[in-house]
């Protein structure tokens, strides 16, 4: 395994700009080689504005990337989806997702997820570990590399495999590379963490210095529906959940999301959809309802059309602001954690792939 220093976990941490300084180079050596990172350049050598000498010690001193991309997909609307794996072996998927003008990427944080929604296929078998920050940073570079010369990256969302809120001391360093001007220089109003609601860790983003965008994945409106879908709440209940979240608006101003998996027959009947309108009337939200994309082996189904526009309709007449999330890359399993099961039950087929398809 290559023990070389990553140079994204120098610059996630902030321990780069004293290595410039040993070097004896002037700051503004730190910028350009930031620079170049954040257009994702993959050698040294494509540095074009550093001296020869100190293009070689940072190919001494760091390594650019540690990944591999082990299949790289793309669907012909634009979407297109990376399996990367690390020098253990854990695998983690990213995605790049193209509508109008924006250039949105997707971000995993855990190998495997340890919350167990039981629709969900990146937590069938678990936790395999934590990412780092630089792993983080570097599945963003990875998706930026996709990118034509001309386009530009406008948002991020971390709704990849795992639970975010469950690995923020490692998210968070690479968010803030990313919204700083050092990095990508996006706003944290396009920075969109995805949470399946811990009440302990929104608090905590609430109190971070980049007001980030929060979307809570709540699935049901009542405590025993959700308990059955997402297990990790039985221990918080609904309303401790929305006493965090109301904090959160409160402290950032961000219009909070609430993203809504509509499970064909379990939580999209008409009741269900009055009962989230009575919980969430007379909160500045907007409701993300998502048709369940169903999972190989999984019992869960799609609900019918119909029943989804009932659900929005009876959205709407409480005043709630609904938006039905469309759904991109379906032919390519664009949905978190799909695409690695499935390659791991075909490991020697896919693993010879790597180009785009
Ligand atoms: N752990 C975070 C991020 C997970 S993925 C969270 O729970 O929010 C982002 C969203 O995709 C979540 O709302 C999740 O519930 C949803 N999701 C997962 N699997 C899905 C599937 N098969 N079909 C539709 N949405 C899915």
């Amino acid at each position: 395994m290559d023990l070389t220093p990553s140079l994204l976990r120098a610059l996630t941490d902030g321990t780069f700009e004293a290595w410039v300084v040993a070097q004896g180079q002037p700051p503004f050596r730190r910028k350009q080689v930031e620079r170049w990172v954040a257009r994702a350049a993959t050698d040294f050598e494509q540095m074009s504005d550093l001296p020869a000498s100190l293009r070689a010690t940072l190919k001494r001193d760091f390594a650019l990337r540690s990944s591999r991309v082990i299949r790289h997909l793309r669907d012909a609307d634009g979407t297109e989806k990376l399996l990367l794996e690390w020098p253990d072996g854990a695998r983690i998927e990213g995605v790049l997702l193209r509508e109008g003008h924006r250039r949105t990427i997707c971000l995993s944080t855990q190998v495997g997820c340890a919350m167990g929604c039981v629709f969900c296929a990146s937590g069938l078998e678990g936790l395999e570990r934590n990412l780092r920050s630089e792993e983080i940073l570097e599945q963003a570079l990875r998706l930026v590399e996709c990118l034509d010369p001309q386009e530009r990256l406008s948002h991020v969302v971390v709704m990849g495999m795992g639970e975010p809120l469950a690995n923020l001391d490692a998210l968070l360093p690479a968010l803030d590379w990313m919204a700083s001007p050092r990095g990508f220089g996006i706003s944290a109003r396009r920075i969109t963490v995805s949470t399946v609601g811990l009440p302990g860790a929104i608090r905590r983003l609430a109190r971070h210095s980049r007001p980030y965008r929060l979307a809570v994945s709540l699935h049901a409106a009542d405590d025993t529906l959700r308990a059955r879908i997402v297990p990790v709440s039985r221990s918080t209940g609904i309303a401790s959940l929305l006493e965090a979240v109301d904090d959160y608006f409160r402290a950032t101003g961000r219009r909070l999301t609430f993203e809504y998996v509509l499970l064909g027959s379990i939580n999209d009947r008409p009741l269900d959809a009055r009962r989230l309108a009575r919980l969430l009337v007379g909160r500045t939200a907007l409701v993300n309802l998502i048709p369940y994309n169903p999972v190989p082996g999984l019992p869960y189904r799609t609900p019918a059309p119909t029943a989804v526009r009932r659900f929005r309709e009876i959205l709407e007449e409480a005043g709630i602001e609904v938006r039905g999330r469309k759904r991109k890359g379906a032919r390519i399993d664009a949905a978190c954690g799909q695409l690695r099961r499935r390659s791991r039950d075909g490991r020697e087929i896919l693993s010879t792939g790597g180009g785009v398809e």
